[in-house]
């Protein structure tokens, strides 16, 4: 593509909604400049309320498999570690072809839902019998491969998960699609390295599981291994449960051990970190990593409430993740935040800071975060990002007669996807008119993934 020129009559840009917004892009689809008060002239022409796309920071695309199937039949005393039987069961069953089939619908969803990047969590990495394929990075060349199929900016993040429990030497039967030893792990980063696309869509991360299933000594080790700088995300501090196992084996909190045992910085992302004492979170403020936040999955799974707030008020990054893909919706986790603020405060706009809405501070933080944690340049409309844009349809009935300040709480507040009429990545048109080009054989194709999955 050469290089473009897109007219917004309202676009949000870092210092606040503007007008006849002209954005320039290179044949790359990184933003040049961008010019307010502009002519439409010679420019694709967009009338609706033009955003920044969010990046998603944390994914477990195969689990949308799963969606609505995890409550009614289990117990009244269920909590997290019952729901990881059902993931273990799916997760057991999955076919190379099945799992690119899963991710691709995965993705476009998430395209239709206004995020426009997303960190994949990838730990399925070995045929079900626990043997590696004849390619080793067969399984994460199939995430690749369905984010490109759908024109989704995708950061791979290969898990590395050594052990069942803090006691275990190794992985239970069930964790074996999941196991490796830190030098296979490292020979998988090095094989996916080779194998992205080359162009600014694709990033490679590395994700150690959790302290629980990575013991000291291989985490300690990888941050020897010289592979930085890169993305480096983890799960921590989810369950209470976690917290005090952690702490009962190695004498610190989960995020306190980090914290004073691994160079944790900005290109770290600390997903969930739901449980913190007052002390980790200033330190973890401080370190200026991201905390990924997944409100839908939390709560879905009962995991507890961030305490966002103070989060903000020291100044902390945080990030979207749509995690377990049970909903995958931008406004959803949005509203979540500010709705469980204001459950605990009883207060109202608990999360808004200086002249913005709730809604709007949270996007703009969210989508910078967002866009740190998955190491790519995107997440604002500024020249030198990727030119990742959304469009608020300005002919939904609940849009009409706002002015642009108004538009994003009514989105967050009162809507869904169904107020997405177009996305682009890379100033490259992805969803048109609310859909995407592929989306009957992909669906076609996901029909097909659940009809096998469910018979077995
Ligand atoms: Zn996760």
């Amino acid at each position: 593509m050469n290089e473009h020129s897109l007219f917004c009559r309202y676009a949000l840009l870092p210092e606040g909604w503007a007008e006849n917004v002209r954005i320039r892009t290179d044949a790359e689809g990184v933003t040049v400049d961008v010019e307010k008060d502009s002519k439409a002239s010679g420019s694709e022409q967009v009338h609706g309320f033009v955003l920044p796309g969010m990046p998603n920071l944390h994914s477990h695309g195969f689990q949308y498999l799963m969606a609505g199937l995890t409550g009614p039949s289990t117990a009244a005393n269920d909590h997290f570690w019952s729901w990881r039987k059902t993931m273990y069961r799916l997760a057991g069953l999955l076919s190379p072809e099945q799992y690119e089939d899963c991710l691709a619908w995965v993705y476009l969803n998430m395209l239709r839902a206004g995020y426009t990047g997303c960190a994949e969590f990838h730990y399925l990495h070995h045929a079900p019998d626990g043997r590696p394929y004849a390619n080793r990075a067969e399984m994460s060349l199939r995430v690749l491969a369905a984010a490109r199929r759908v024109g989704m900016p995708l950061t791979l993040l290969p898990v590395l998960y050594c052990r069942s429990g803090f006691t275990s030497p190794d992985c239970a039967p069930e964790q074996r699609r999941f196991c490796h030893d830190l030098d296979d792990y490292l020979a998988l980063l090095e094989a996916c390295q080779s194998e992205l696309s080359g162009d600014n869509t694709q990033a490679l991360g590395m994700a150690p599981h959790s302290l629980r299933a990575v013991p000291d000594h291989a985490l300690k080790a990888l941050f020897r291994s010289g592979l930085r700088p890169m993305p480096v995300h983890i799960h921590i501090a989810e369950q209470t449960g976690e917290v005090e196992q952690c702490v009962e084996h190695t004498g610190a909190r989960p995020v306190e051990w980090l914290l004073e045992q691994m160079p944790v910085d900005a290109s770290w992302c600390l997903v969930h970190a739901t449980h913190l004492s007052n002390q980790e979170r200033s330190r973890a403020a401080s370190t200026g990593a991201t905390i990924g936040l997944c409100p839908s999955t939390e709560a879905d799974l009962g995991d507890g409430m961030f305490a966002m707030e103070p989060w903000l008020a020291m100044g902390g990054r945080f990030g979207l993740g749509s995690d377990s893909n049970t909903r995958v919706s931008v406004a959803e986790e949005i509203r979540l935040l500010e709705y469980e603020a204001r459950l605990v405060s009883r207060r109202r706009n608990v999360l808004a800071q200086g002249r913005c809405s709730s809604a709007e501070t949270l996007y703009g933080r969210a989508a910078s975060g967002g866009a740190r944690a998955l190491g790519q340049a995107t997440g604002s409309i500024d020249p030198g990002r990727r030119a990742d844009l959304v469009e608020l349809d300005m002919a939904h009935p609940l849009l009409g007669g706002l002015n642009p300040e108004q538009v994003l709480d009514a989105w967050v507040f009162a809507g869904s996807e169904d107020m997405i009429r177009s996305v682009w990545v890379a100033a490259r048109p992805v969803i048109q008119s609310g859909r995407h080009l592929d989306e009957a054989i992909l669906e076609r194709r996901f029909r097909a993934v659940v009809r096998e999955v469910r018979q077995r």
